[in-house]
Parts: C-alpha cells; structure tokens; sequence
C-alpha cells in the first residue's frame, strides 16, 4: 500500500531534480529568457510543493500559498513557452494565473472546507495550465526544433492529462462514496506518470533550446556577416544541392562569377567603410534581381557568385548582361556620396561543363579573368 507521504516525496524529489536540470541548464546557457524563465518556474513550483508537504503549517500557507507558487511557477512555465515561439504573456496574466490558484483552495477552506474539494479545484486547474503548455508548444514551434518540440508536449500533455483524470477521480470518489474503490492503483498511476511527465519535460526544453542554438551557429556558419548572403562553405553545401537536384531532373544549370572593378580605388578615394556599404548594396540588388530557385554568394572580397537554376548558357549571359547594366545604372549611396561603379562577369554552364561546382567555378573564373583583360564592364562566356 502506497503512503500518501510516500506520493508526495517522490513527487517533490523529482521536482527538485528536474528544476535542478532546468537550472544548471539556465545558467549554462547565458542570456536565454526562455530558459530563465523555465529554471525559475520550476523552482518556485518546488518551493509550492514543498510549502504544501510542510506539516504544522498555518493553513493559509499549507493550502492557499504553496498553490500560489505553483501557479506563479507554471505561469511563468508558459510565459517562456510562449516567448520561445515568438509571443509573450503579458505580467497581468501572470498575475491572473496564480491569483487564480490562490482564489480555487481558499474557496474550500473558508466557505466550504473540505480537503478533496480542494485537491480536486487545483488538480483540475493545474492540469489545465498543463495542456495549455502542451498547446502553445504544439501550435506556436514553427521552426525546424519542432521534431524535438514533441518530446517536452508530450510530457505536458501526460503531466496535463494525468492531473485531470485524478481530479476526476477523486470527484467520483466524493460523488460516490458507497463505491469501494482503488486508491492505491490511483496513487500508482500519478506517482509513475508525474516524475516520468517531469523528467520527459526538463529534458525536452533542454534539448529544444540546444537544437535552435545548434541551428543557428550552423546558419552562421554559411553566412558572410558583412552581406547577410551565403558565404564561400554556404555556397558548397546549398550549391551541392542545387547542383545535384538538377542533375537528377536533367535541368541545366549556369555559374556567373561576378567582381566589381576597380574596387581598391573605392576604398581607396572613400574609405573602407564605404566600400563595405558599395559591397551590401551589391549584394542587395544581386538579390533582388534573381529568383528564388538561384543561389548568391560572396565568393570571397569583392567577388559573388550566381548558380542559375534550370538555366543554359544563353540564358545565363542574358542574365549576366542584364546585372551587369542594372548595377552600372545605379550607383552606390553611402551618406552623401554617389558612388558609380561596374562589374566584370565571367559566366559557365553545365552544358559544357557538367554539374561540378569546382569545375564550373574554375572555368567561369577564367572567363572573368579575360572579361578584365578585356577592359572590364562585360560579360564573357567561358570555353
Ligand atoms: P579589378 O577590377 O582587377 O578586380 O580591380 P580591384 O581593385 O577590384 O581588384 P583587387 O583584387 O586588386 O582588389 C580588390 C579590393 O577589394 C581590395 C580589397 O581591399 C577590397 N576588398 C575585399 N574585401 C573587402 C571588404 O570586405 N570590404 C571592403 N571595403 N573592401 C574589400
Ligand atoms: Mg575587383
Ligand atoms: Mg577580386
């Protein structure tokens, strides 16, 4: 026979533990509100469970207090849920939220005292605020941690789930005395499924948090800082990709190389700065010509590079014609400054060349070298 003391112990250990994890992860993890805010609601909740397991203690702390912590906790639970998906929950609802668990067991302990009133108003309560975490996982993680998104609401909607149906059961306890019923598979059921909900809970929020920060350094490591396009490793891997889907649907595919002249005369008549301004325009204007199936990068210095989807050798040069008057017909603004400038290009195809981006990037590269030789401001095509 399970102790109802027994009940409580493994629950307020396993909260200690889970709100240890949550912590260390917190502090681990820098400036992260998200898991600030998961770290502190767990640990006021152990604070409220502990608070409820205190024996001797005024009632207005045992009964009407502790479920306030563990409201104020769970609030702030789905305050950082909902920041982590984009949204925020205003104080006044934080507010709300555990006035509301502070209001539910006063009612049974002044008006109407009776103890299974009051675990069945907060059981409910707190099962509801559990699946309202559930949804605002499920609903509000749009972005690609939503796989391991599932790990933490499923342990929500267990932890929410379990907490209703033990109100429930302890209604139809109340409603139905003359019935002998199971407590102790009751008790059994919450003590395997509220640590399991905990744990299965703290270690999903942790892995959510260290899949997105993941991600992220992956996107920076394919991002030139000074554009915000792909750099020279961003163009390796997505051009791979571009290169191989297109070989595998038979679709062409053309490379430009592309590298503003002149440029150390920029820098050197206006200043580095202007030409990191000169640089983001470019790149801009590059990305607001092309389609979105292309792919731009900064192949390095002043130097971009253009995979054209499904595009031959013909079209390829149309194209590279066409940036190239576009970028000679609107000069570069930076604070007062006009700044007119041109592009050489030197354009490759897979038509002659295969699906290989070292092998297309080398031949456009000599396209580009003669397109100098030639007096800079054209398009050439490769042998
Ligand atoms: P060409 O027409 O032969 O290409 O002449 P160029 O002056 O453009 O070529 P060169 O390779 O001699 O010089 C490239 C210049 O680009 C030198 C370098 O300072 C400048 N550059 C490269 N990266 C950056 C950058 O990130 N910001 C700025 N402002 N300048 C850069
Ligand atoms: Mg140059
Ligand atoms: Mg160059």
């Amino acid at each position: 026979m399970l102790h109802p003391d027994t009940l409580l112990l493994v629950q307020v250990s396993f909260t200690l533990l889970t709100t240890l994890l949550l912590t260390v992860a917190a502090l681990l993890a820098g400036k992260q509100p998200e898991q600030r805010a998961w770290a502190l609601g767990n640990v006021l909740t152990s604070l409220g469970l502990c608070l409820g397991a205190m024996d001797g203690a005024p009632d207005i702390v045992h009964a009407v207090l502790s479920y306030g912590l563990i409201g104020l906790g769970l609030g702030l639970v789905l305050q950082g849920l909902l920041r982590y998906g984009g949204q925020a929950l205003a104080t006044r609802w934080l507010i709300a939220i555990s006035a509301l668990a502070m209001l539910l067991p006063a009612l049974f302990l002044y008006p109407w005292p009776s103890l299974s009133g009051r675990l069945i108003v907060t059981g409910g309560y707190f099962g509801l605020l559990n699946l309202a975490c559930a949804t605002v996982l499920v609903r509000g993680v749009r972005d690609n941690t939503r796989s391991v998104m599932w790990v933490s609401a499923s342990g929500f909607a267990l932890l929410g789930v379990v907490l209703l149906w033990r109100a429930g059961y302890l209604s139809w306890r109340v409603a139905a005395p003359h019935i002998a019923h199971d407590a102790e598979l009751a008790a059994g059921m919450t003590l395997f499924a509220i640590p399991l909900a905990q744990v299965t809970i703290a270690f999903g929020l942790i892995m959510l948090v260290a899949r997105r920060d993941a991600e992220a350094l992956r996107r920076l490591s394919l991002t030139d800082q000074l554009t915000g396009i792909c750099n020279r490793a961003g163009l390796e891997r997505r051009g791979a990709r571009l290169l191989r889907r297109a070989l595998q649907a038979g679709r062409p595919v053309a490379l430009l190389m592309l590298d503003a002249d002149h440029f150390k005369r920029i820098n050197d008549s206006h200043g580095h700065p202007t030409g990191d301004a000169v640089l983001r325009q470019l790149a801009d204007e590059l990305a607001d010509t092309l389609r979105p199936s292309d792919l731009l990068a900064r192949y390095g210095g002043e130097e971009f590079v253009v995979l054209l989807d499904d595009s031959g050798l013909a079209g390829a040069t149309l194209v590279a014609e066409r940036l190239r008057l576009q970028v000679a017909a609107s000069p570069a603004r930076h604070q007062a400054l006009r700044i007119a400038y041109t592009v050489s290009i030197g354009v490759a195809s897979s038509e002659q060349h295969g699906h290989d981006l070292a092998l297309l990037s080398s031949k456009a590269d000599q396209a580009l070298y003669r397109a100098k030789q030639q007096g800079r401001d054209r398009v050439v095509e490769a042998l």
